[in-house]
C-alpha cells in the first residue's frame, strides 16, 4: 500500500522529466538578460516552423486564455461562428464566444461520438461564418474531431477561418497547420508538451493574421496580438514579464521533442494510447469514446457494473497513481487517464499494474498479469520494427 512515488496520470499536469524540472530550479535571469533572449527566440522559431504556422505567441497562462486570446483577435462582436462540441471544453468555447457577443451556432454531439462532416458542410451551405472552433481532443468525452475532413470542407470556404482547440492534443496528435488549413492553434504547456502548467501557446496563419488587422483596434489589452507581436519577433522588448524559467522549460521539452521527431512522437501516442486501451478494455472497462474518433492522448474508461468513482480513485491513488474524475453528465460513471506527454513504458505499465491492484481490492475478477499482457504485447511488437 505505501508507495514512494505518486504517479500523476491525469490529462494535464502531466509527469514533468527531470530535465524539464531542473530548468525551473534555475537561477531566474533578466527577462533582457541576452542568453535568456536567445532562448526566447529560439523557442519561438522552432514552435513556428515545427507547426508550419505564419506566427506563433507564447504567453503566460492557461489553456482558456489561448481560447480567449484565439477569439478576441480574430472575431469581433456580432461576427457569426460555428462551434462544433464534442463534450464540456466545446462548450466552454460556447461559452466564450456568446460572452464576446458573438453571433454563435453550435453542433453538438452526444457525448463519445463526433459530429458527422456531413452535418458541418450543411451548415456551412445554409449560412456564411467568419469563423469554424473545434476541440481536437475534448478532454471530457476521448474524442477527437476528424481535423483532416474537417481542413477539406473548409477550403471551399476562404472567408471562413479555422480555429483549432489543441489544448489535449498539439504535440500528442497530428496537427499540420498548413496542410490541415488550421487558421489559429491553441494549446498548453501542461498537456502533450510535458511541462508544468502556466504558458498559453497560440499558432497563427497569415490568413488569422490579416483578419486581425482587418478588424482593427480590440478592448482586450493583455490579449491582443498586436501588442505582443513585436515581443515574438524580438524577445528583447517588453510588454509583459515573461515567465523566464517556464520558457526554458519549455526550450527544454522542444529539445525533447526534435529529438524524438515530431511524426514519431505522434505515432509513439497512437500505439501507445490504443495499448492503454486495449488492455483498459481487457480489464471490463468500456471507452466511453467510439472506436474511430478516439484520442490517443487520454482515455475516458467506464467503469463496469459494481465499481464505484469515489472509492475506485481513492483506492488507485493508495495504489500509486492519480487519475482525474469524470465532467458533467460522466461525473461518477468514468475517470479520465491521460497519457500524452514525455510518459515512458515503466509508467504505463506501473499504470495499468496499479489498476489491477485496485479491480482486485475492490472485489471486482481480475487476472494479474492480463492488462500488463495487454498492454506490453500492443506496445512492444509495433515499436519492434
Ligand atoms: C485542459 C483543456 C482546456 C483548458 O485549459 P486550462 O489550462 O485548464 O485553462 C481547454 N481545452 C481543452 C481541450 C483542454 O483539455
Amino acid at each position: 500500500m505505501n508507495t514512494n512515488r505518486e504517479l500523476v496520470m491525469i490529462p494535464g499536469p502531466t509527469p514533468v522529466t527531470e530535465p524539464i524540472r531542473k530548468q525551473l530550479g534555475r537561477e531566474t535571469a533578466a527577462f533582457k538578460d541576452p542568453n535568456f533572449v536567445e532562448d526566447f527566440k529560439e523557442v519561438i522559431s522552432d514552435l513556428t516552423k515545427l507547426w508550419n504556422s505564419s506566427e506563433v505567441f507564447v504567453v503566460s497562462g492557461s489553456g482558456t486564455l489561448a481560447m480567449e486570446m484565439a477569439i478576441a483577435n480574430t472575431l469581433k462582436e456580432t461576427d457569426s461562428v460555428l462551434v462544433i462540441s464534442h463534450g464540456f471544453f466545446g462548450d466552454r468555447m460556447v461559452d466564450l464566444c456568446k460572452r464576446k457577443g458573438l453571433d454563435v451556432d453550435v453542433l453538438s454531439s452526444k457525448w463519445g461520438k463526433a459530429i458527422s462532416v456531413e452535418e458541418i458542410k450543411e451548415k456551412l451551405a445554409k449560412k456564411k461564418y467568419k469563423a469554424v472552433a473545434v476541440t481536437h481532443v475534448d478532454t471530457s468525452t476521448g474524442v477527437k474531431a476528424s481535423l483532416d475532413q474537417l481542413g477539406e470542407v473548409l477550403d471551399k470556404h476562404p472567408e471562413t477561418l479555422f480555429i483549432v482547440d489543441g489544448v489535449c492534443s498539439t504535440a500528442g496528435e497530428p496537427e499540420f497547420m498548413y496542410e490541415m488549413g488550421i487558421d489559429v492553434l491553441i494549446t498548453a504547456s501542461q498537456k502533450a508538451f510535458g511541462v508544468p502548467p502556466g504558458l498559453a501557446m497560440v499558432w497563427v496563419s497569415e490568413k488569422a493574421m490579416s483578419r486581425r488587422e482587418e478588424i482593427g483596434d480590440i478592448c482586450e489589452y493583455y490579449l491582443d496580438f498586436d501588442r505582443w507581436l513585436p515581443v515574438m519577433k524580438n524577445p528583447d522588448k517588453y510588454f509583459g514579464t515573461p515567465p523566464v524559467n517556464l520558457i526554458w522549460a519549455l526550450k527544454e521539452a522542444v529539445q525533447i521533442i526534435k529529438n524524438e521527431g515530431l511524426l514519431e512522437r505522434f505515432k509513439r501516442h497512437q500505439i501507445r494510447g490504443r495499448a492503454v486501451q486495449k488492455a483498459l478494455e481487457g480489464l471490463g472497462f468500456e471507452i466511453l469514446a467510439e472506436e474511430n474518433v478516439r484520442a490517443s492522448t487520454l482515455s475516458n474508461p467506464l467503469y463496469p457494473e459494481g465499481i464505484e468513482d469515489g472509492e475506485f480513485r481513492k483506492v488507485l491513488k493508495e495504489e500509486g497513481v492519480v487519475v482525474a474524475g469524470g465532467l458533467g453528465p460522466y461525473a461518477g460513471k468514468l475517470f479520465r487517464l491521460g497519457h500524452m506527454g514525455n510518459i515512458d513504458t515503466n509508467e504505463l505499465v506501473t499504470v495499468i499494474s496499479a489498476i489491477e491492484r485496485t479491480l482486485f481490492r475492490l472485489d471486482y475478477p481480475v487476472e494479474f498479469g492480463k492488462g500488463i499482457n495487454i498492454l506490453l504485447e500492443n506496445i512492444m511488437k509495433k515499436e519492434k520494427n
